[in-house]
This record gives structure tokens, sequence and C-alpha cells, in this order.
């Protein structure tokens, strides 16, 4: 079957062994694999959340801090068996608190056959749709058994970036049309009782130095066309790896000013839910502040809504 799974729509003929874009080919190609403590709290849980890093990506970004395997497609065919098997060993040994599928869209039909089996015996975990925002709403459609939360950025409001930076045509269309649908399917972020994700949208923005108006424009977008309720979770972390180095403004960390402003964007369009990362953190999972300033229980406050 001719692939059109995410915006690009190769149609590339991958049972047969043609590649696409992508160069994902027939078999899910995993990179690794394990309990991940790096996301926002209740994607965490205590257990961490069972992450699958997949090979491969629909995009191409010139700072990827994962260019070895999404570039260079380095990790393991796995199949379906053994994609089960580590779907199985996730919930059943480690007891993390949902399956996160990273970077998942070249492999959705392979992923859906690999946990049926499981589902039939009763083992589920939510899953996790951790993505780029390169997406198709009719792929997150089809597959929207595998999309129980979205983790999903909004990385640009410029095409032109987009293409500059990640190789992305019509990224700006794509993201905002599945970050609406997403929105529209799943609604608010909802928690269980020790405070795991089981349900709803994280929007996340991470900020680009020279581009952080882009930052501020998703978030206004996203407050008028979706809700100021999206949990949101601002991202200080960007790195000039692989060869952004080379290629201005790519090439230096986020300025104070550039990430105060998105941040107070953030705080100005309404939003109230969500995490906004330490200045100069360089580790996702190592300062995201997220005090609940309003409630009490359930949802966290951004850092200057208090
Ligand atoms: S998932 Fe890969 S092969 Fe399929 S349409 Fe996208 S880039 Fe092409």
């Amino acid at each position: 079957m001719p692939c059109e799974l995410c915006p690009r729509r190769c149609m590339a003929d991958r049972q047969s062994g043609n590649a696409g874009f992508c160069r994902a080919g027939r078999l899910p190609r995993v990179f690794r694999w394990g309990p991940h403590f790096g996301e926002e709290p209740p994607i965490c849980g205590d257990g961490g959340s069972g992450a699958v890093f997949f090979s491969r990506c629909t995009m191409k970004c010139i700072y990827c801090q994962n260019s070895p395997w999404s570039w260079r497609g380095e990790g393991r065919d796995v199949s379906e068996d053994e994609l089960a098997a580590i779907f199985r060993d996730l919930a059943v040994r480690r007891r993390c608190a949902n399956w996160n599928l990273v970077s998942p869209t070249p492999y959705l039909p392979q992923i859906r056959a690999a946990v049926r089996p499981l589902l039939a015996e009763g083992i589920r975990l939510p899953f996790v749709f951790n993505s780029s925002g390169y997406e198709r709403p009719e792929t997150l459609s089809e597959y929207r058994d595998l999309c129980d939360i979205a983790l999903i950025d909004l990385r640009y409001s410029s095409n032109a970036t987009a293409l500059a930076a990640s190789s992305a045509p019509g990224y700006v269309e794509a993201a905002r049309a599945s970050v609406k649908h997403l929105w529209n399917t799943l609604g608010p972020l909802d928690s269980d009782d020790p405070g795991r994700a089981t349900r709803g949208v994280i929007v996340r923005l991470l900020v680009l130095p020279g581009h952080a108006d882009e930052a501020i424009e998703s978030l206004a977008w996203l407050a008028a066309e979706c809700s100021p309720s999206v949990h949101v979770s601002v991202m200080s972390q960007y790195a000039p790896a692989f060869i952004a180095s080379e290629r201005p403004p790519f090439d230096r960390v986020v300025t104070e000013d550039e990430y105060e402003r998105v941040a107070d964007a953030a705080a100005d369009f309404g939003f109230e839910r969500g995490w906004v990362q330490g200045f100069g953190s360089r580790d996702a999972s190592s300062d995201l502040v997220g005090e609940n300033m309003a409630s009490g229980e359930g949802a966290v406050g951004l850092r200057g809504c208090d």
C-alpha cells in the first residue's frame, strides 16, 4: 500500500522495499526503549514513561538531538512479535505509566498489529503519541486507538523557517490542523489519582534562537483556535546540535530575553496549565517548573500565573 501516513504523502511502496523521504522500511525500527523520566511529570509518573524511540523521522531538523537514529537510521528492525514483547515488558515488568510512542508515524500500522494480542489479553496502558506536530489529521483519525494522550509540538509559525530548519513544507498548516483535531478529539489533560495522565493534550513549544516570535505566534493561535485551557510546555532546552552550528541563528542557545518573552506571552494569553522549563536547562527532565498555583490539585500552574 503506498505510504501517505505523514503530510509528505510520498506514496512509497514500503512493503516492496521502496523507501520514501523518511527512509522507513517495511518493519518498524527501534533505537531504544525503556522507562523514561524526561517528559512532563504526569507523563512520567513514578515508574517512568514506557518510551519506545522509533528510528527515522518525517522531519529533518538541522538541530536534531537524535540524529543518529532519526537521520541516520541507527536501531534495529523488529518483528511484530518483538515489538509486542517490548510493549509487554514496559507494561508488565517495568510497570510504566504509559506506552510512549516517540516519532511513531511511519510505523503506525505495525504498532497497531503488535499491540493487538496484548489488548486481547487485557494488557493495556494509555498511549502517548509523541510527535513533532508534522502530522495529517486523517492519519491521526485513522489511528486514534493509538493516541490517548497527545504530546505534540508547535515548532514553527512560519513555513519558510520550517522548510529551512526541518525540510518540512507546509508544517504550519499541518501542525495546526493536527493540534486542533487532537484538541477536539481528546480535550484537556485528564489524570488518575496518583496524577498520571490518562487522556488529553499537551502542546510543547521549544523556543528556537532568533525565532521566539514564532513561538509567541503559536501561543496566540493556540489560545484563539483551541483554548487557553490547553496544557502547554514551554521549553528552553534548545542546543545547537547536529549541523546547527553551521546555520545561524540556530548555532546558539536561546537568550534569556527570548525565553522570557515566550514565557510571559503564555501567561498573557491566559494559559494557566502546564510547565515552564527553568531557563538554561538543557535536560527536559531537570527542572520543569509546575506548581499548582490555581486550585491545589490536578493541573499545575504556569510560572508567573500566581
Ligand atoms: S511516513 Fe515516510 S514514507 Fe510515509 S509518507 Fe511520510 S515520509 Fe513518506
